[in-house]
């Protein structure tokens, strides 16, 4: 007896032939994986990428990501969590018990330490902030409870680039496992794992994506039993990615190291230009010779992000500052980075840093981070002109 159309549309019995090569990988999207048979459903094991089990596990699509961003930061094996918070908190979860105690930059990405005072506390896993800039305070603050160390290089928003060799060692002598947040180096600034760093983290968001239109988080490491604890969790809370958000990130890839070296080159054109104007009390842009930590971006790195924050002289007040920020047309106000359009965003500092971190020479005045687009760099620093004359004249 013939099938039924409704039977036979799910069933159809053809097979499109194998061996099709384009330049973009095939997307699969699934919750539902079909074993062959019941041997192959018992024999399924999701932790080592060698088959299938159910689409929160992997897909090839998501194995092929995991693959290429592994790569990209040097290391073996890779996590994808659907944020790059969401990858932070992986981290965190997979690593810390009650009674442990975490130690962040005090210039770490903001909601990092949000996770750790709203969330983490409850479950009885203490933080402390250290000082970046300082290795023998962070060997000196690290105790018998503490298990994790963040690390980023440069700091969010305020930009200083640490030693990161010598905070990993300082933790790893102790026998503390170390993280990095490696949103702003995307892979290409520099070879992360070389630090001795045990968990490169990125916001696949940023970089990778380019286009500001994914979420996405990796965490990435060569340790196989690391790999396996981070992956049990993951499993656990049941994070997972989307199949056309991996196939947006996979397609990005490919033109990742000529966006990131030409918003380096915006970057750096834009902030030696703006360190020039009399309006700006200083250009914090790693790559600029006097910046916060300049001598361990040029020892470590071979490029930067297009991204810095500048700070507006003091003399002004911060209403000058936001009509500035509102002046402005190609750069548009928004958070993120590394996408096709240049951003700015005004920060408010005493509500960031503690007081005694803002004492620090470089933190006086009104901040304002910039990141680059794709635009023309003369276009943006006509933009940056206009709105500099309309709001301080
Ligand atoms: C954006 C960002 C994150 C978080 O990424 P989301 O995908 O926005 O959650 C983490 N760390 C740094 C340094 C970032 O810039």
């Amino acid at each position: 007896m013939p099938r039924d159309i409704s039977t036979e549309l799910i069933h159809h019995a053809y097979q499109p032939p194998g061996g099709f090569e384009a330049p973009q990988p095939a997307v699969h999207k699934a919750s539902t994986v079909i074993f062959k048979d019941v041997a192959a459903m018992r024999a399924r094991d999701w932790r080592e990428n060698t088959g299938y089990t159910y689409g929160l596990h992997g897909t090839p699509t998501t194995f092929l990501l995991e693959e290429r961003i592994a790569a990209l930061e040097g290391g073996t094996y890779c996590a994808l969590a659907p944020s790059g918070l969401a990858a932070v908190a992986l981290v965190d979860q997979a690593l810390l018990s009650q009674g442990d105690e975490l130690l962040l930059p005090d210039n770490v990405y903001g909601p990092s330490v949000a996770l750790a005072r709203g969330e983490l506390a409850r479950w009885g896993i203490k933080h402390r902030l250290y000082d970046p800039m300082d290795v023998a305070g962070l060997a000196a603050m690290i105790g018998p409870a503490t298990r994790l160390v963040w690390v980023e290089t440069p700091g969010s928003v305020t930009m200083e680039f640490p030693d990161l060799a010598g905070l990993v060692a300082a933790a790893k002598t102790r026998g503390v496992l170390t993280a990095l947040d490696n949103t702003w180096g995307a892979g290409i600034a520099f070879r992360a794992f070389d630090s001795g760093v045990d968990i490169v983290m990125q916001a696949l968001t940023k970089f990778p994506s380019g286009g500001g239109d994914v979420l996405m988080g990796s965490v990435v490491t060569r340790d196989a039993a690391l790999h396996e604890r981070i992956k049990l969790t993951h499993m656990r809370l049941g994070l997972g990615v989307a199949g056309n958000d991996a196939e947006l990130v996979l397609r990005s890839l490919a033109t990742l190291p000529l966006r990131y070296a030409a918003q380096d080159q915006t970057g750096r054109t834009l902030a030696r230009w703006l360190a020039t104007r009399p309006e700006v009390a200083r250009v914090l842009h790693p790559a600029q010779e006097g910046a916060p930590g300049h001598d361990h971006w040029r020892a470590a790195c071979t490029a930067a992000a297009g991204l810095f924050s500048v700070m507006f002289d003091a003399r002004y007040s911060r209403a000058q500052v936001d009509d500035f920020v509102d002046a402005l047309q190609l750069f548009r106000i928004g958070y993120s980075w590394a996408g096709p359009v240049s951003l700015v965003m005004p920060y408010n500092l005493p509500e960031m840093r503690s007081a005694e971190a803002r004492q620090r020479e470089h933190l006086q005045g009104h901040l304002v981070r910039f990141s680059m687009g794709l635009e023309a760099a003369a276009d943006l620093q006509a933009d940056l002109a206009q709105a500099l004359q309309c709001a301080f004249g």
